[in-house]
């Protein structure tokens, strides 16, 4: 039997006027796949960067297998790794360099700098397809292998907790398969992803679980055999 990674009750974020989250719930569990799903400014990022720690919420409840962050450093020593709608990179600095970004005492203290680079080359050899080089800078690459950097910098820290918001938004379809290949390797490990995507066809064959959010207040929680397009649709629209 699964049991809860992140749990949310009663989560609200307030932004001046905005609610952003307006007394959320969600619980997300290990092994599985957790779609959120609502229109646009319906709280999806909000939700992420809360459970990251990265925003901390006016109040409810935020648990990551029983504790509580209120940091992103915090939220990241938890297992909680996130991958931001706005990708998130160092122009100026080296893929590798990127990769392993703010990921200090998460990876053990035994790795050197080979151990590193090969562990790097491998996961984007296995995310892209092909070879790109370690020590190039990342402000010259294009924008879908930038995605694959702040994906893959999420993975390196072998999360509990993978958070993906948008994150397939320039990726291709075979990309996109393989971050789906990815995905379930890491369920297999006992690990939660959520994906927060637009694109449903998407989601209904990858979520296992899925909260749809309408103003920042879930509105459906819905089971594997429940994840269907129509049905999505219907709650997003509030019918
Ligand atoms: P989604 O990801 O579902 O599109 P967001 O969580 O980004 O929605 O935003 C939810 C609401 O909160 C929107 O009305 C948005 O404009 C507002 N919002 C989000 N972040 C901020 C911020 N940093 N400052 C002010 N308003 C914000
Ligand atoms: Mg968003």
């Amino acid at each position: 039997m699964s049991y809860p990674t992140v749990e949310l009750s009663s989560v609200r974020k307030t932004f001046g006027p905005t609610v952003a989250l307006g007394g959320c719930n969600l619980t997300a569990y290990a092994g599985e796949v957790h779609a959120i799903i609502g229109g646009n400014g319906s709280g999806k990022s909000t939700l992420a960067k809360v459970i990251s720690g990265v925003l901390i919420p006016d109040s409810g409840q935020v648990s990551i297998l029983g504790k509580s962050a209120t940091s992103p450093h915090e939220a990241r020593q938890l297992g909680i790794s996130n991958v931001f709608q706005e990708v998130l990179v160092a122009d100026e600095c080296s893929v590798l360099d990127n990769l392993y970004l703010g990921a200090d005492g998460l990876l053990g203290s035994s790795m050197n700098r080979e151990e590193k680079e090969a562990k790097a080359a491998e996961l984007m050899r296995e995310l892209l397809g092909f070879d790109i080089d370690l020590s190039g800078l990342v402000g010259e690459l294009p924008l879908s292998v930038k995605q694959w950097v702040t994906i893959a910098r999420a993975l390196l820290t072998d999360p509990k907790v993978l958070i993906l918001d948008e994150s397939s938004a320039a990726l291709d379809f075979d990309s996109t398969e393989r971050l789906f290949r990815k995905m379930r390797q890491l369920k297999q490990r006992g690990a939660s992803i959520l994906i927060v995507t637009h694109r449903i066809a998407e989601l209904v064959r990858i979520a296992d679980r899925a909260t749809v959010l309408r103003d920042g207040v879930d509105v459906g929680r819905l089971a594997k055999e429940e994840i269907t397009e129509a049905r999505i649709l219907e709650l997003i629209a509030g019918a």
